[in-house]
């Protein structure tokens, strides 16, 4: 049997097509080599160009990911040295978020930093503080709690709805989360990824329950406790904040007495004498 024709207009068509698609490749590695991509983000891209690029290809783009390496983790993850971005499945991206976790050691890749301590006992300001500094990067968290006067959406949490946030959870697009004072918090997990891979120090500010859950997940997540210099400062200092109602001002006293008695679990103490100072001690921390 005759092969079908393929008219020249066709052919052309097809030429231009495959040049582009080289071009958007070749782009995504870019990227990817200089961080500001993370290659777990592409496995939600749905351009034909990048579900046809070679599994194996991308990964050599990582920094700190040569061809053997790339190789070992795939043969870890049992996944074909042919595989193409588009072939892999759920269970296999999770593999190689852990594998990625594993490679945290590579000299690009920065710490995990978990800044907790009580409501009222000044981590924001305190993390605030390394807002601008490039070595560092603060986890923006999503919340359910309202919004409050001066607080903007998408820096200083992701407000959602309680639908919104369990829709989340059953994605498990979380690092950890918790309940908090009448809300719920938690810390979007590929935000962070994304930030370790291109070598920051990732800074997440969260309460005790929520720390206990990544001390557990990142073992070597670092991990520091703000502590009032008194029981009184940190009563007025909630109580003076005119932000929350008399019911939650209470919960957040509540839930403090409990958090202070946990300082013991975690790798550094820092007292919040002047914020300052913490910031210099924290810096030096993650630094050293
Ligand atoms: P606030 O409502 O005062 O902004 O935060 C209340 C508490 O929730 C604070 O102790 C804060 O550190 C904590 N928090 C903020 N974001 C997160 C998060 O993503 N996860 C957890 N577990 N706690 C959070």
């Amino acid at each position: 049997m005759q092969p079908p024709r393929i008219s020249n207009r066709f052919r052309r068509k097809a030429g231009e097509k495959a040049v582009a698609a080289r071009r958007d490749r070749a782009k995504t590695k870019e990227l990817v080599a200089s961080g500001e991509l993370f290659f777990l983000e592409l496995f939600d891209d749905d351009r034909k160009s990048i579900a046809r690029m070679k599994l194996i290809d991308l990964l050599q783009s990582v920094p700190g990911v040569g061809k053997i390496r790339a190789e070992q983790i795939l043969e870890r993850a049992s996944i074909s040295p042919s595989r193409r971005i588009g072939g892999v499945g759920p269970r296999q991206i999770e593999l190689l978020r852990k594998e990625f976790l594993l490679m945290k050691n590579s000299p690009r890749a920065g710490k995990l930093l978990v800044v907790s301590g009580p409501s009222g006992v000044g981590k924001s300001t305190i993390t605030n503080n390394l807002r601008n500094d490039d070595r560092f990067w603060i986890s923006i968290s999503v919340t359910t709690r309202k919004i409050r006067p001066g607080e903007v959406n998408g820096i200083d949490y992701h407000f959602v709805n309680d639908d919104e946030f369990n829709e989340m959870i059953k994605a498990d697009e979380f690092l950890e989360f918790a309940e908090f004072a009448g809300g719920r918090y938690g810390t979007p997990r590929k935000a962070v990824d994304k930030a370790l891979a291109a070598g920051k120090n990732v800074i997440l500010e969260i309460e005790l329950n929520g720390a206990r859950q990544v001390r557990k997940s990142s073992k070597d997540a670092i991990m520091i406790f703000i502590e009032p210099p008194s029981w009184e400062v940190l009563k007025n200092r909630l109580s003076n904040r005119g932000t929350e109602s008399e019911f939650s001002t209470q919960a957040r006293l509540d839930r403090a007495k409990e958090e202070l008695s946990a300082a013991s679990e975690f790798d550094h103490v820092l007292v919040n004498h002047e914020v300052e100072q913490s910031v210099s001690e924290l810096v030096s921390l993650a630094l050293r």
